[in-house]
């Protein structure tokens, strides 16, 4: 399995590419800008997008979505509670001070224990509202180990803010403890800006996961 995380856009939102060695079939997860240069890795690996997925609907993590969908035919997929910030994509560039990106048709599927797949690739969708209402986390099993795609709900020793549109902290809390903390503390986590991290060294280290 081909998984390849980098920064696109402005604000540096993760982009991951998975891609299925077999079939060369490809999710990507969060085209959150840069365009061109996620089409060159899709085109160096041979692959054919089955799916185009978001961890939310933030303005950062949807800027390439319509020319990645466009382009490649493949679906572009959120969670349906996360389609009132993808309609209000013109306050967020506003807010931000971004240009607005093109935009197009998206799928309100992806819920709570649907599966993601492509070739091989099976991609296990958990709901974790409370950064954003819509907000997804996704979980791959490879032969290494499983791999958590957490957006901006975890970060390396913080979690996503809730101030924005929807935001709920109450929220954020309850889907850190009930679902990502339950993941296996050798489970990878590719966040959705900066350096990755594992469950176990965030269940450790991270000041808002610990109690008391
Ligand atoms: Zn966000
Ligand atoms: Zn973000």
């Amino acid at each position: 399995m081909l998984i390849e995380t980098f920064p696109v856009g402005p604000l540096g939102c993760n982009c991951s590419i998975l891609v299925d060695p077999a079939t060369r079939s490809a999710v990507v997860i969060d085209p959150g800008g840069d365009f061109e240069a996620i089409q060159g890795k899709l085109e160096r690996a041979g692959a054919t997008v089955a799916s185009i997925v978001h961890t939310h609907t933030h303005i950062d993590h949807v800027g390439a979505t319509a020319p990645l969908a466009r382009w490649s035919g493949a679906p572009a997929r959120i969670h349906e509670a996360d389609r009132f910030l993808y309609e209000l994509l013109p306050v967020q560039a506003a807010l931000i001070g971004v240009d607005l990106p093109e935009v197009c048709e998206v799928e309100g599927d992806l819920v709570d224990d649907a599966a993601v797949t492509a070739g091989g690739i099976e991609l296990q969708v958990l709901h974790t509202p409370g950064h954003t209402p819509g907000s997804l986390s996704f979980v791959l099993r490879t032969p290494e180990g499983p791999v958590a795609f957490t957006g901006d709900t975890l970060f390396r020793r913080g979690i996503g803010r809730t101030d924005l549109w929807g935001g709920d902290s109450q929220a954020i809390f309850l889907s850190l403890r009930r679902k990502l903390m339950t993941l296996d503390d050798a489970t990878r986590v590719v966040t959705g800006h900066g350096p990755g991290t594992t469950i176990g060294e965030e269940r450790r280290a991270n000041p808002f996961l610990r109690r008391g």
